[in-house]
């Protein structure tokens, strides 16, 4: 049986009890939901405000994502929350029933339009996008390597325990305005975590519009999302 931190204010989002590492996440991402409780001998964080507008849901799913445990969980029952967190492969954090309708994606694509750019411009507006993340270059295990681009692609490599690497493909698609990034290898845990970065700098770049996400199941179903997870 789970039980919720019992200083957890009332609602859908809440801390395990007994679960806590303190990995900061909260604080990064999230600071005014949440609180400290200081305790002699371990500490705690606890949610003291619940989500109240789409952009504190967006920041509160954001913590859920990189908690380096599953210790803040959903107990509500908004298909949507619980579709993206069962999609992005969370599912285990939600307390609904409702999680068992929906799968893991492994969303390894995204299509999308810019004018006037080549995959070297692209992959080195991404390169200096994750360079502008705060703390990014601070830490030791983080790796990017930029590869030579051509005009038919150019590779990024990226990752959080060198030597393993995650490459994102940029690539041409189907008109001179419609890019592609391949997201390699297979998705898993870490690959979702590149999904949504390569996401943050799509939805920051006011040149960049309709994103078209998709897992291999999808593209084989013939449909797209307009968002990662
Ligand atoms: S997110 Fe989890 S591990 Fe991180 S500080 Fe909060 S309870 Fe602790």
């Amino acid at each position: 049986m789970i039980k919720r931190y019992p200083k957890n204010v009332p609602g859908d989002f809440y801390v395990e009890d007994g679960c806590c590492m303190s990995c900061g996440v909260p604080e990064s991402e999230a600071g005014d939901m949440f609180e400290w409780d200081e305790l002699e001998t371990y500490v705690h964080c606890y949610v003291r405000r619940q989500p109240e507008t789409p952009s504190d849901t967006e920041k509160m799913l954001n913590v859920v994502w990189n908690a380096e445990v599953e210790c803040i969980r959903y107990a509500g029952s908004d298909p949507e929350i619980i579709r993206r967190l069962v999609q992005s492969g969370e599912g285990s954090v939600c307390d609904d029933n409702l999680r068992h309708q929906y799968r893991a994606e492994a969303r390894d694509e995204v299509l999308f339009v810019r004018d006037n750019a080549t995959p070297g411009t692209l992959a080195a507006e991404f390169h200096a996008y994750l360079f502008g993340i705060p703390g990014f270059d601070e830490r030791p295990r983080y790796a990017v390597r930029m590869g030579a681009a051509s005009e038919r692609e150019a590779i990024i490599r990226l990752s959080w325990f060198a030597p393993h690497f995650h490459r994102l493909r940029f690539r041409r698609g189907s008109t001179e305005s419609e890019w592609r990034v391949q997201i390699e290898p297979e998705i898993k845990e870490a690959g979702r975590a590149v999904c949504r970065i390569l996401q943050g700098w799509l939805d920051s770049n006011a040149n960049i519009r309709d994103q078209r996400w998709s897992s291999r199941a999808e593209r084989m179903a013939g449909i797209a999302q307009p968002f990662a997870y």
